[in-house]
This record gives C-alpha cells, sequence and structure tokens, in this order.
C-alpha cells in the first residue's frame, strides 16, 4: 500500500474507512477501503471477503471497478477507482429532491446495475443512496458488496435479514429466510420516491416502525408474513398493524407522474412474488414511453467513453498544481506521511486528526464537481443543525417494542396518534409538519448513522 498517497476521508461505513489516495506511481485518484477492526473479526473478515469474491466475478460500467486488494498487518485493503460522489450527496444537495430527468438516467443505471448482479444470481442485499456512487459526468456505479450474496439453489436459507432498515423489503423485516433478488428491486422502489421527493418513503425507526410505514401506504402483510412475524420470538408480544384506510402512493405524492408512480408500485408489491424483475422493470413506460432508453443508452456510452479518457488524463498529469492546492502547508506535511506502510494506529490517529478539515475539503471539492453539474447558485453541502438521534440497536428496539400494541391506522392520524407514536418511541408521523421539520434539521446522513445504523442489527451468518 506504500504507494498510495492519502489524500482525504470519502466515507466512512461501520466496517470500513474509505480514503481518496494517489497512486504516487501512475497518479492515479482510487479509493482504498479499509475494513476497521470490530469486536466481531471474523465477521469483519468474512464481509471483506465476499466483497472481495463477489467484485472480482462482477465487471460492469454501472458497478465500481475494483482495482487491487492487499492485505497488510492482518487488515484488508480493497483499491477501488474513485467515483466522484454519492446519490446521498445529491440527495443533501437538493433535500426537495433530484429533477425527473436526472432521476431517470440514475435510475435506469441503477437497474442496470442490479439486473447484472441478478443475471449472475447475485443479490446486493443493501441497495441505498450512499451505496451509489456517480462519476463527474453521471455515470452510475453501485458499490459495496459487503453484504451482497450468491443465490443457492431453490429451498436454501438466507440470514434472516439485512440491508438497511428504510430499504428492507416485509420479507427481510418479518424474518424470512428464504428471500431472493426481490430485496433488492423493493430497495429501488424506496429509491424511486426518495429520489424525486427529497424525502424517504418509510423513514421506520424500529423494525416494527418499519412495518407500520410500509402497511399504511401499502396495505396489510401476505399470510406468509403475518404468519412468520408472529412466530418471531423478536416480535414476541407485539401485534402487527392492521390497516383500515391505507395512504397510498398515489395520495400521497400526487405530483408525481403515473409513469413514476407504475415502476414504484411495481416493485412496491408487499408480496414478493409479485414484484417484477429488473429486466421487466427496464421494460417499463418511465424509461420507454418517449424513446429515452434507447436515447440515454448512446449518452451512456459517450458519458462512459469520457469518464475513461478523464481516467487517463488524470493519470498522465500526475500531481497536478490544483492538488497541491487543496490543502494547507500544515495539513500537506500531515497527508505526506499517510502511507500506508505506517503502524495503522499512528497513521489512523494521524487520518482522524485532519479528518475534519480534509473531509470538508473533500466536501469542498465534491461540491464543486457538484456545482459544474448542477449550476453554481447552490451549496449542495450546506446543511442545518445536526442533532443527535437516539442509538437503536436491534436488540433494544425489540425490547423497547416488546408488548406494545401498535394502534390500529386510520386515515387522518391525528395529534393524539403522533404523540402516542412519539411516545412509544416510534418516532414522528410521516407527512406530518413536525416530521418534515426534524427530518430536514439533521442530515439524512446523520440520521442514518445515529437512528438506523442497520449495520448494528445485521444478523451475518450467511
Ligand atoms: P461501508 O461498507 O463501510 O458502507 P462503502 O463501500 O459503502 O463501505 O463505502 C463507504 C462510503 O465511502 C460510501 O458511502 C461512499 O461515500 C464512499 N465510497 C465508497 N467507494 C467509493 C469510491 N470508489 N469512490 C468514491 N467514494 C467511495
Ligand atoms: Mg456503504
Amino acid at each position: 500500500m506504500e504507494k498510495y498517497q492519502a489524500l482525504g476521508l470519502v466515507g466512512e461505513g461501520s466496517y470500513g474507512v474509505v480514503t481518496k489516495c494517489r497512486n504516487k506511481d501512475s497518479g492515479q485518484i482510487v479509493a482504498v477501503k479499509k475494513f476497521l477492526e470490530s469486536e466481531d473479526d471474523a465477521m469483519v473478515k468474512k464481509m471483506a471477503l465476499r466483497e472481495i469474491k463477489l467484485l472480482k466475478q462482477l465487471r460492469h460500467e454501472n458497478l465500481v471497478n475494483l482495482l487491487e486488494v492487499c492485505k497488510k498487518k492482518k487488515r484488508w485493503y480493497l483499491v477501488f477507482e474513485f467515483v466522484d460522489h454519492t446519490v446521498l450527496d445529491d440527495l443533501e444537495a437538493f433535500p426537495n429532491g433530484l429533477d425527473y430527468s436526472r432521476v431517470r438516467k440514475y435510475l435506469f443505471q441503477i437497474i442496470r446495475g442490479i439486473a447484472f448482479c441478478h443475471s449472475h444470481n447475485i443479490i446486493h442485499r443493501d441497495i441505498k443512496p450512499e451505496n451509489i456512487l456517480v462519476s463527474q459526468s453521471g455515470v452510475v456505479k453501485l458499490c459495496d458488496f459487503g453484504f451482497a450474496r450468491t443465490l443457492e439453489a431453490s429451498g436454501e436459507a438466507y440470514t434472516d435479514y439485512v440491508a438497511t432498515r428504510w430499504y428492507r423489503a416485509p420479507e427481510l423485516l418479518v424474518g424470512d429466510i428464504k428471500y431472493g433478488k426481490a430485496v433488492d428491486v423493493w430497495a429501488i422502489g424506496c429509491l424511486v420516491t426518495e429520489m424525486l421527493t427529497g424525502e424517504p418513503l418509510f423513514p421506520g425507526d424500529s423494525d416494527i416502525d418499519q412495518l407500520y410505514h410500509i402497511t399504511k401506504c401499502l396495505g396489510n402483510l401476505i399470510p406468509r408474513h403475518k404468519e412468520l412475524f408472529y412466530k418471531n420470538p423478536l416480535f414476541a408480544g407485539v401485534r402487527l398493524p392492521e390497516v383500515k384506510d391505507i395512504e397510498p402512493l398515489d395520495r400521497r405524492y400526487p405530483k408525481l407522474s403515473a409513469a413514476v408512480l407504475d415502476l414504484a408500485k411495481k416493485c412496491l408489491q408487499i408480496d414478493p412474488g409479485k414484484r417484477p424483475s429488473c429486466v421487466e422493470l427496464l421494460q417499463c413506460d418511465f424509461f420507454n414511453k418517449d424513446g429515452f432508453a434507447e436515447r440515454f443508452a448512446q449518452e451512456l456510452k459517450l458519458k462512459i467513453q469520457k469518464d475513461a479518457r478523464d481516467n487517463q488524463l488524470q493519470k498522465k498529469s500526475k500531481i497536478s498544481k490544483k492538488d497541491k492546492d487543496d490543502c494547507s502547508g500544515e495539513e500537506r506535511k500531515m497527508l505526506a506521511i499517510q502511507d500506508f506502510n505506517i503502524d495503522p494506529k499512528s497513521r489512523d490517529a494521524k487520518l482522524f486528526k485532519v479528518k475534519c478539515p480534509k473531509a470538508d475539503a473533500e466536501k469542498a471539492e465534491r461540491s464543486s464537481n457538484l456545482s459544474s453539474l448542477y449550476g453554481s447558485a447552490i451549496n449542495p453541502f450546506k446543511i442545518g443543525p445536526q442533532t443527535s438521534l437516539k442509538d437503536s440497536s436491534s436488540s433494544l428496539d425489540y425490547a423497547k417494542n416488546a408488548g406494545i400494541v401498535i394502534p390500529p391506522i386510520i386515515q387522518n392520524l391525528s395529534a393524539t396518534t403522533a404523540s402516542m407514536r412519539m411516545n412509544a418511541g416510534m418516532g414522528p408521523v410521516p407527512g406530518n409538519h413536525n416530521y418534515r421539520f426534524l427530518m430536514k434539521k439533521q442530515s439524512f446522513r446523520q440520521i442514518r448513522k445515529n437512528g438506523n445504523s442497520p449495520r448494528q442489527m445485521c444478523v451475518c451468518q450467511n
């Protein structure tokens, strides 16, 4: 890893830290993912090895490109092509949602990437805005295959649930151990409306609250899922919300076009067996009604070529003046000693010491790149004050919810229902003004980190 010079932190997940680096020999800018030490080292190792194995098999223009794998002092380092920003960055820049044309282009590529994985019998299992990278020219690349896995022959059981709660399909929430590609299709459904409105579709703050959000919008669970719910010891004493009057997608989002709602509804079939495949999704009106798919396929080719050219140029102009100017003299001195051959502890200490200014510099850099994509009038990284939400690990959630009877769902949630939900630790009501206010006050990233860290909840055995 000596050949990489660290330039700054770009991402922190629950299991890894991603640093932007420059290859000192070629000048290529890369993203190095280092798997963190954890209490459960065997699990981190398993995730790293899984990501390596799958990414080596999966080469596609809409999937992140793994360049190299290194192991140093028992730690795994994955070296990826560096990709400009994530869909989460876009959503933070545009809290009211992204424009239709951009969403269509992103979604087309997201589904293409997932379709490719599915065609190799691999499910991603953690599709969400922070795992979707976007290059400067707008090429989408799915990343984070730490939870991805190969489908077994039919009938095999999988880990009972995975994936970030907000994007988690009902079958995962109730603990079904027979699930498949349809879990990724569900996540696509959640993404569509979130990208267009800026509002997460089902922002549950516990697993039972997640089911509440889902059933409120889509109706009751299928009998198999109800049965699994009541058999699941984690839900002992908890009653499933019975829906009397739902608030369907069309009513919740009257401004969304028929083609969008059609796509979202197809993905969000409560019965996984009824969800279409990704190939079928690409045939939807949303992508085809005005010849978009054909037109965009050509445009995408050019974008990919442009990215490849830029990458080559970047390698040629090894150490550009711009990069040198990116940080102050003091930071430069510190960064210069962040090579990966230094004792990890001291390197980490240094990396985190410069993390704040460098992370800001990174954000500013990404921001300028975003500005060039969207126009310069806005500051995409201006975010509101960040209040920390309660930590809700799985066991706490369940303990917290044990014995709670979920109030029946009525069409107009009254203030009383809202306060009941708050008192029961279920979080505010979607659509409620306070809810929007609370959500906007915090960066989604922060909410995801503090209140919805799915990985704390993950049982990762397979
Ligand atoms: P984790 O498993 O810890 O979530 P990810 O692979 O999702 O790890 O990476 C964490 C974050 O790092 C991503 O959300 C993204 O912001 C950033 N990141 C990951 N890969 C790249 C890349 N190739 N280029 C640029 N940024 C990346
Ligand atoms: Mg991730």
